[in-house]
């Protein structure tokens, strides 16, 4: 066979791609039938496909290409560490230089106590090693009943079977054999979708609630951890009401309950300062991370624990790991990629410069008759479309679809915008420009017109 390359024509691409490639959340007839959109390149906050389109990437990726697309020095510490140290692994009372620095710089970064680093080679390995972290934890400090986890539903933690049953996502526990035992979901903090006649602040207060519900019901002795995403993303962008994350952090006090903040997401500078848990004023025991700790330049991710946690885990042996934990290329490449972050101020650019100008821009599409509610924290937002601006009414098609045409439209202006039902969701790159963002926001409200007017 001749090799492949971004020189062949598109539909020849397309056809060799989709007699041979599994992707993974997608409609396989629809992607026989269409073809998937091919992406040749990219440069900063903007990508290039087969047909030489230049797209704005208003969700980074997914959610992880911190400081843009194109960054040569990633690529140089890449090669300098694959000539030096291409692999070695950090098991049996082995380490190396790019693992011990990461650690070093991750615990510096991290709020609080937070001073320990077990690492992954995504976000959902970070989660399969929080479940059984936290149940080992409970189990070396002689209460092994303490086991179940409880998260919420409508959360993304990953998509292995571990991190899967964590998330709350009903189409994917329906496939494969999830959730797996001793996790329960409560409620979402969604007051636009769920909150009734509450206010924000009461039903923010009444699910938190939940919380302490689900522990007195499942019995104290026998809860391990609640897990949650300081904003949830993947759910649609739900920033919860002010009164929440207070509330949860007093049950999980309350009653000793380790408090896993999956940062995957927020953490990097997301919510305009370095992890959603300070933006949120939470101090959990662990913080999950992947995502915008190499900008997604390199696959890895880890859990930073407590000195806690640590001290207990580290009192015996940890029957855990895996063969990319702590991998030298991806680490050095992470530490990089936290150095650009430091040293150009990137997160003081999103709280000073780029979220003051997107927020007051994405809010004001809540006066599109399309859109019921525009909300938006740091560089991550969400619109929820709607027929009925003032009672936030749901379309009474199958939800999603007017989402889909949506950004469908988004596609044809050039902007990649996801949805999540009725939700149009976004979160940049943070090295996102005004103009960019002007840009960004004159190609959505292009693509809202266009998809109202295929309403009507
Ligand atoms: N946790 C959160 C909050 C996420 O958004 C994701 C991915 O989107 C994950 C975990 C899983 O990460 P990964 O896809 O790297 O396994």
């Amino acid at each position: 066979m001749s090799a492949i390359t971004n020189h062949m024509p598109t539909a020849e691409l397309q056809a060799l791609d989709a007699a041979h490639h599994m992707h993974p959340f997608t409609n396989g007839d629809e992607l026989n039938a269409k073809g998937a959109r091919v992406i040749t390149r990219a440069k900063g906050v903007t990508l290039t496909d087969s047909e030489g389109n230049q797209i704005l990437d208003a969700m980074a990726g997914l959610w992880c290409v911190n400081i843009g697309y194109g960054r040569e020095e990633l690529a140089e510490v890449a090669a300098r560490q694959m000539r030096e140290l291409p692999y070695y692994n950090t098991f049996f009372q082995t380490t190396h230089v790019p693992a011990i620095a990461l650690a070093n710089k991750l615990a510096e970064l991290a709020p609080g106590d937070l001073n320990h680093v077990f690492f992954a080679g995504s976000g959902s390995e970070a989660n399969d090693t929080n479940i059984r972290m936290v149940r080992t934890y409970w189990a070396m400090k002689g209460k092994p009943t303490k086991s179940v986890i409880i998260s919420r539903k409508n959360a993304y933690h990953g998509s292995s079977v571990g991190s899967g049953s964590l998330g709350g996502m009903t189409y994917m526990h329906a496939q494969g054999g999830m959730p797996i035992p001793d996790i329960h979901h409560i409620n979402q903090p969604h007051w636009y979708a769920e909150g009734g006649d509450m206010t924000p602040e009461e039903f923010g207060l009444a699910r938190a609630r939940e919380l302490e519900e689900a522990i007195l019901e499942l019995g104290e002795d026998r809860v391990a951890a609640f897990i949650a995403e300081p904003v949830q993303g993947a759910g649609g962008v739900i920033i919860p009401p002010e009164t929440y994350w207070p509330e949860i952090q007093r049950i999980c006090d309350k009653y000793e309950i380790l408090l896993i903040a999956d940062e995957v997401i927020c953490g990097f500078g997301r919510t305009g300062t370095w992890f959603g848990s300070i933006t949120m004023g939470l101090r959990p025991d662990i913080m999950t991370i992947a995502k915008g700790l190499s900008s997604g330049y390199q696959p890895i991710g880890g859990s930073i624990v407590s000195d806690e946690v640590a001290a207990v885990i580290g009192s015996g042996e940890f029957n855990h790991g895996y063969t990319y934990s702590g991998h030298p290329v991806a680490a050095a490449v992470a530490l990089e990629n936290l150095r650009i972050l430091e040293e150009e101020r990137v997160v003081d650019h999103v709280r000073d410069v780029a979220a003051p100008h997107l927020k007051a821009k994405w809010e004001a599409l809540s006066d599109h008759p399309l859109v019921g509610e525009a909300r938006i924290i740091g560089l991550m937002g969400s619109l929820a479309l709607t027929p009925h601006k003032d009672s936030r009414a749901k379309f009474a098609s199958d939800a999603g679809t007017v989402g889909l045409i949506c950004r469908e439209r988004c596609f044809a202006n050039n902007l990649v915008m996801r949805h999540v039902g009725d939700r149009m969701i976004i979160s940049p790159p943070l090295v996102i420009t005004p103009e960019e963002i002007d840009t960004l926001i004159a190609r959505a409200t292009k693509a809202l017109d266009e998809c109202h007017a295929e309403l009507k």
